[in-house]
Order: C-alpha cells, then sequence, then structure tokens
C-alpha cells in the first residue's frame, strides 16, 4: 500500500464532473489541499457528453475550458483519475479513505500524439458516445480530456498489438507493467459530487430500446446532434443511415412511474424543449418535425420564457399523452406510437422517423459503497451526513441542472472547509496557496 497522501485538513471531492470540479477548485482556491478522484480516465463528467445547454444554447465546452483553465493554474488540488473510494472510515475532521486507481497503462508523459492509436487495430464500443460508435482500443477519451492523456483499453494487454502499441510509442509513455494501486487518503471533510447516470432504457418494455434500433435516449441524441460526435452532427437514424427529421420525444420514460423511478427527474423537460431546437437547426422550418408527448411540462422560473419560445415553433407539436407502446415496421424501421391523447380523448397512432426517450436521471451513488451514516432519500440522492462531515454536491443530491450543480458543489465546499478549518493549524489557513503552480495528475 502507497504511503498517505493527504492529512486531515485535506478535503476529498469524489466525482470529477462541473460539480466536483467547482467544489474542487471553489475549497483549493480558499487555500486548501484538495483530492478530487474521478472514476473516468478525464474529468468533465456527463456534462462534457451534452451538445448545447438550454436555455441559451451555448456549447458547454466554455463552462468546462474555464474550469479547466483554474485546475491547471492551482497546484493544491491533486488530480486523480481511473480512481474509486473503496472505503471510508472514522468521522468529520478525520476520516480514512481507501481509493482504488486502475491501471491505464500510459504514464504522464504522454503527449497525446496518437502514434499508439494508429499503431493498433482493435477496437471498442465509444464511452463517451454511450456506445454509438466505435473506437480504437488505444484513445484518448474525447477531444477536451483533461488529463489529456492516452488509455489502453484492459483487452489489449497481453496482446501483440499492445505490444506494437508500446513500440510506437516515442515519449516511453506506454507502461504495460501497471496494475491496480490502493492508496490511502487522511481527509477532513468528503463532498460526494458522483452525478447521475441514465435509467436504464431496456427496462421499459412497451417502448422497445434495444429492440427498436430507431429508439434512442435523450443521452443519445446529444452526441447524434454534436458535430464531434458518431454522426458528425447528422441526425441519421442508427437502423439506416437515413436523416430522421420526424422525431418522437417520449417524456417521463422512467421517470414519475411506480414499476421505475417515482420521482420527477425535473431535467428531461428542458432536454427535449432544447433537443426539438436540435431538430429545427438541422432542417430549419420546413424540414423539421418534432412532437413531444408529455404529461406535465416541467419549467420552472428561469425556464418558463424559453418553453414560451418552443412553444410557438411551429416545428414543434406538443400531444398531452402518455405513449401506451411503439410498434415497429420491419421493412422501413419507422415507429409507430399509439397512445390516447388525454385533451380531446382520441386515440392515436402516429408514425414518426426516429423516437427520443427523455430519459430519467438516477444517481450513482445507488452503485457505490457509502458508510452507513450517509442519509439518501428514498429514490438514492444522497443528502450527506448528519455530524456534518460528509455532503453531497451537483446532481449526486437531486436531479439538477448545471446552474444548479454548480451552486449546489460551491455550498458544499464552503460548508467541509468550515469543518477542515476547525482542524487546521496556521500553516493550512486560507492564503498558503502557490498560485505559481498547477494542478497534479497523480494517476
Ligand atoms: C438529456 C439531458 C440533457 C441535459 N441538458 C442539460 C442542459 O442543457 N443544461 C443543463 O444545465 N443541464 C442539463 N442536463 C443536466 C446535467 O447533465 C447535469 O446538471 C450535470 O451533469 C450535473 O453535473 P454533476 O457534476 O453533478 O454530475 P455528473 O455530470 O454526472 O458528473 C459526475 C462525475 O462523477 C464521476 N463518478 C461517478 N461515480 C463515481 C465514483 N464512484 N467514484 C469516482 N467518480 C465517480 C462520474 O464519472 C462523473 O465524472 C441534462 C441532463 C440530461 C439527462
Ligand atoms: S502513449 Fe505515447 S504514442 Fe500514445 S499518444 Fe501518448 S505519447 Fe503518443
Ligand atoms: S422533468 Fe418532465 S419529463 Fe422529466 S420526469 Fe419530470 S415531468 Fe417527466
Amino acid at each position: 500500500m502507497a504511503e498517505p497522501v493527504a492529512t486531515s485538513q485535506a478535503i476529498l471531492v469524489v466525482g470529477g464532473g462541473i460539480s466536483g470540479m467547482t467544489a474542487a477548485l471553489e475549497a483549493a482556491e480558499c487555500g486548501h489541499d484538495v483530492v478530487l478522484v474521478e472514476r473516468e480516465p478525464a474529468l468533465g463528467g456527463r456534462t462534457a457528453q451534452l451538445y448545447r445547454y438550454f436555455p441559451k444554447l451555448c456549447h458547454p465546452t466554455c463552462g468546462l475550458e474555464i474550469n479547466l483553465r483554474r485546475l491547471r493554474a492551482n497546484r493544491k488540488v491533486r488530480v486523480l483519475t481511473m480512481a474509486e473510494v473503496d472505503d471510508v472510515s472514522g468521522e468529520r475532521g478525520d476520516f480514512a479513505v481507501t481509493v482504488k486507481l486502475r491501471p491505464r497503462y500510459v504514464n504522464q508523459r504522454c503527449t497525446a500524439c496518437g502514434a499508439c492509436a494508429s499503431a493498433v487495430t482493435s477496437t471498442i464500443a465509444n464511452p463517451f458516445n454511450y456506445g454509438l460508435d466505435r473506437i480504437k482500443a488505444a484513445y484518448l477519451p474525447h477531444a477536451m480530456a483533461y488529463p489529456q492523456r492516452y488509455v489502453l483499453d484492459p483487452s489489449l494487454i497481453g496482446t501483440p498489438e499492445a505490444e506494437r502499441a508500446r513500440a510506437a510509442c516515442s515519449y516511453g509513455a506506454i507502461d504495460l507493467d501497471m496494475r491496480e494501486e490502493t492508496i490511502e487518503l487522511a481527509v477532513g471533510a468528503i463532498v460526494w459530487a458522483t452525478g447521475w447516470k441514465p435509467y436504464d432504457a431496456s427496462k421499459i418494455q412497451p417502448y422497445g430500446y434495444g429492440l427498436f434500433a430507431n429508439v434512442v435516449t435523450s443521452v443519445e441524441f446529444e452526441r447524434l446532434a454534436d458535430p464531434h460526435g458518431p454522426t458528425g452532427g447528422k441526425l441519421l437514424r442508427p437502423s439506416d443511415g437515413k436523416e430522421a427529421k420526424n422525431i418522437a420525444f417520449i417524456q417521463c420514460a422512467g421517470s414519475h412511474d411506480e414499476n421505475h423511478l417515482r420521482h420527477c427527474s425535473r431535467i428531461c423537460c428542458m432536454a427535449s424543449l432544447k433537443q426539438t431546437q436540435y431538430v429545427r437547426e438541422a432542417y430549419g422550418d420546413d424540414g423539421a418535425r418534432s412532437t413531444i408527448y408529455y404529461i406535465d411540462i416541467r419549467a420552472i422560473d428561469r425556464f418558463e420564457d424559453f418553453y414560451r419560445r418552443v412553444q410557438q415553433d411551429p416545428s414543434v407539436r406538443f400531444v398531452k399523452s402518455k405513449v401506451a407502446r411503439i410498434a415497429q415496421d420491419d421493412a422501413s424501421g419507422s415507429l409507430t406510437l399509439h397512445g390516447v391523447d388525454t385533451e380531446g380523448y382520441h386515440r392515436y397512432a402516429t408514425e414518426h422517423d426516429l423516437v427520443v426517450l427523455a430519459i430519467g436521471m438516477q444517481p450513482e451513488s445507488t452503485s457505490i459503497r457509502l458508510s452507513d451514516d450517509v442519509i439518501t432519500d428514498s429514490s438514492g440522492f444522497m443528502e450527506g451526513t448528519d455530524d456534518g462531515g460528509q455532503f453531497s454536491a451537483g446532481a449526486a443530491s437531486g436531479p439538477l441542472d448545471v446552474n444548479r450543480s454548480v451552486q449546489s458543489a460551491t455550498a458544499a465546499a464552503l460548508r467541509s472547509i468550515r469543518i477542515v478549518r476547525r482542524n487546521a493549524s496556521p500553516s493550512h489557513a486560507a492564503g498558503a496557496v502557490d498560485a505559481a503552480g498547477s494542478a497534479r495528475v497523480s494517476a
């Protein structure tokens, strides 16, 4: 086991999405040592996988880039990627945390030149694009990845291809002997910013996800619309590669449902409203046709104006109905939605090129081993601990949009600072930041 890498004045942030990055930076910029632990090979979380943000429809890259710049300029944050918390013991002000690090097989010398990818032929399903395309098994997670460092998929290890990749690297950056590592951290407070995952759409049987190629989820649709995505930003049907112009959005897919997620996922109405604008952007007023099948539209506070704008868009139709089932025409791949329109109570059977399921947001924490005193709600979203030593931030605490996630992460950082300051010796007081340095990426 490696030596301890933090003191109990340090703050541990688990999850390197927008919330975790925000919490880590806020604490570090106040002079505190922070360890940021991210499960994936790069920071950014699910925000990095969005094409645009509602309501302004700007690109998420600018928000992420600002945070990455802050991170690069701050020596107080130690970033551990491909890392997961295995165990937490102790109490407020004095936690012992075990973290497992998976091997990347690529060390800090990597310049992201890409020669290793050219040397291999094996491919894997691209996790960044939710498996909609395939990439080489030696890969950079995505263009904005931090750290900008390649990864070798474990399926290569022990094969002649791995040796070819190593031989192709002129920087000595490939280390095929890397093994899983365990490290121990001593920290004073913990911020859980582990975010959310899309509900498993194949469990919603009447909608045929996994059976019908042209039923996709809202997160996959983000990738289809993105020029850096699997179709170069063209809204192409997975079944035959034809342009999808007549698109159905089914709301509450897995949410608001006793058989699936009981909670309202809060974001998916806004996400579908936003995605109708991707269709409009692709085909203009004449070609685009979006239909939103909904029970209630949740667009509160500052989002009402955006909702009103979309309502006035002639390319968008709203049908108040819970879709009962979807049938596929095997010859054309087109999909017919069956249900009852509750405004007028007439049955419909409407054909669409592509169906987008506005999939529910489920907390990632359901797959994490939390200490017994972490309080969660009935859906598994985290509240923190009663003793105030562990906090949740962002979508780990509820289905929040980016703006609210950032607010909640800032609040969690401030609460953690209060805890560790009670422990702090003068040398750990605010102001001890070496601003000339840069964030340390350890794995
Ligand atoms: C279809 C769709 C579209 C959306 N569009 C918008 C939009 O336009 N505008 C907007 O404001 N919001 C939008 N959202 C919401 C947005 O995605 C969330 O607000 C945002 O992802 C929350 O960020 P986060 O950092 O809290 O969580 P996440 O983005 O989920 O990040 C969590 C991070 O924690 C890591 N992690 C998870 N488990 C562990 C673990 N055990 N150990 C270590 N690391 C772990 C993950 O790998 C990830 O990097 C959309 C949501 C959906 C479903
Ligand atoms: S591991 Fe080596 S060959 Fe591969 S991208 Fe990095 S520097 Fe280039
Ligand atoms: S935000 Fe909209 S689509 Fe999502 S669960 Fe709530 S009501 Fe349903």
